[in-house]
């Protein structure tokens, strides 16, 4: 193959990424992409970060996510919207692109639907990994659509969970994640309602999708030293904990601005403590302090994660030779000449010495 161009794009098609996953297997590549966001979080200070830019209509929002270091740009194009499943679209689609900072060049760009599903899962298990308590062998799984395989394989692979409780208001929904994880060595246990699956679980993940501030978790349902993984509650009016859940438990979030206005924490008033679990990572702050402690992961998805996701992404299709290169950006014999590509016959001038 000829040599890559310095303006040519590496790119990852849907299929590439399912390729990518396959070969690595899933174990391999959720606990791959976690040890990136770890690895990231733990230079946390290196990072120009702010929250995602949202641009909200009737069902559904659609995001920008931008965060750059001192090399590297990456940004996240993704939607959210619940009723898209009813019409046979997927609820949250993404794609996203790394650039390099002292160019400009945009140097890869991937789907990130698939991904979006691996890194979610990955940083709900670093979450977990850090807050829950370290012999949790049981999650309850409320909302079985597109992340929900993921979460079960994450928490399997990446903490030890043995057993899945399962609820969707949807039954077929419960019916493919069982079919779809049949193999594993989970014990999955589809339950009657919310109540039942949450009832003696040590986790409890809640990632439905529905554009209202749902109830899937009140207090009554809580019990001492669970760790909640409220992923579901992403948006202004989009939650699914009640906030006295939030007030009974120790908050941890990725990036406070941003999960103040789209956490389950919009619910409370902004000076409610929180801690990042950058913090608590890097071993500046404290996590679980107790088995008897509550712990709460209000995941939102911070550009961060993606910007991981990414990266491991393009290691892993580079090591693997798999994607190909994209002409997005012209290629130029003097970039001054951008006119050349609409005036072909002329040979353009040479560059000035
Ligand atoms: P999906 O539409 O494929 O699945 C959502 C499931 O939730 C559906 O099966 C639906 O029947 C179920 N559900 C809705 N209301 C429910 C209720 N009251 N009780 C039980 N189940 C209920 O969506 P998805 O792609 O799996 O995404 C799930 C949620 O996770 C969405 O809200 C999405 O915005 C969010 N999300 C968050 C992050 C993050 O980083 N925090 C990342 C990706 C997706």
């Amino acid at each position: 193959m000829k040599p890559a161009s310095r303006v040519q794009t590496q790119f990852l098609s849907a299929q590439d990424v399912a390729a990518l996953v396959t070969q690595l297997g899933l174990a391999d590549a959720l606990g791959g992409v976690a040890d990136y966001i770890t690895a990231d979080f733990l230079r946390w200070q290196d990072f120009d970060k702010s929250a995602r830019v949202a641009n909200h209509s009737t069902d559904g929002v659609i995001e920008l996510m931008p965060i750059s270091d001192a090399t590297t740009y990456a940004f996240k194009y993704v939607n959210g919207h619940p009723k898209n499943t009813h019409i046979g679209l997927s609820t949250v689609m993404a794609f996203g692109v790394l650039a390099d900072v002292a160019t400009g060049v945009p140097v890869f760009l991937s789907e990130l639907t698939l991904t979006t599903a691996l890194r979610t899962a990955a940083m709900s298990a670093v979450a977990a990994r850090a807050l829950a308590r370290p012999n949790s062998r049981c999650m309850a799984l409320i909302g079985n659509g597109a992340q929900s395989e993921f979460q079960a394989l994450a928490f399997h692979h990446l903490l030890g969970i043995e057993e899945i409780r399962l609820y969707d208001v949807d039954r077929v929904a419960t019916t493919k994640l069982m079919r779809n994880l049949q193999h594993t060595a989970l014990r999955l246990i589809p339950c009657a309602n919310i109540a039942e699956a949450v009832r003696g679980s040590d986790i409890v993940t809640t990632v439905t999708a529905d554009k209202t501030n749902a109830t899937i978790l009140s207090p009554g349902l809580i019990e001492p030293g669970m760790h909640i993984n409220g992923v579901g509650g992403d948006c202004p009016g989009k939650t699914e904990l009640h906030p006295d859940v939030l007030r009974g438990a120790s908050v941890f979030v990725e990036y406070e601005p941003q999960t103040r206005v789209e956490g389950d924490l919009q619910h409370l008033p902004a000076d409610f403590a929180v801690t990042e679990l950058w913090q608590v990572l890097s071993g500046k702050a404290a996590g679980r302090s107790s088995d008897s402690e509550v712990t709460l992961f209000d995941s939102v998805g911070f550009a961060l994660e993606d910007y991981s996701a990414l990266r491991f992404m393009r290691d892993s299709a580079q090591a693997l030779g798999l994607g190909q290169r994209l002409s997005l950006i012209p290629e130029l014999a003097n970039p001054k000449d951008l006119f050349s590509l609409v005036r072909p016959g002329i040979k353009p001038l040479a560059l000035a010495a």
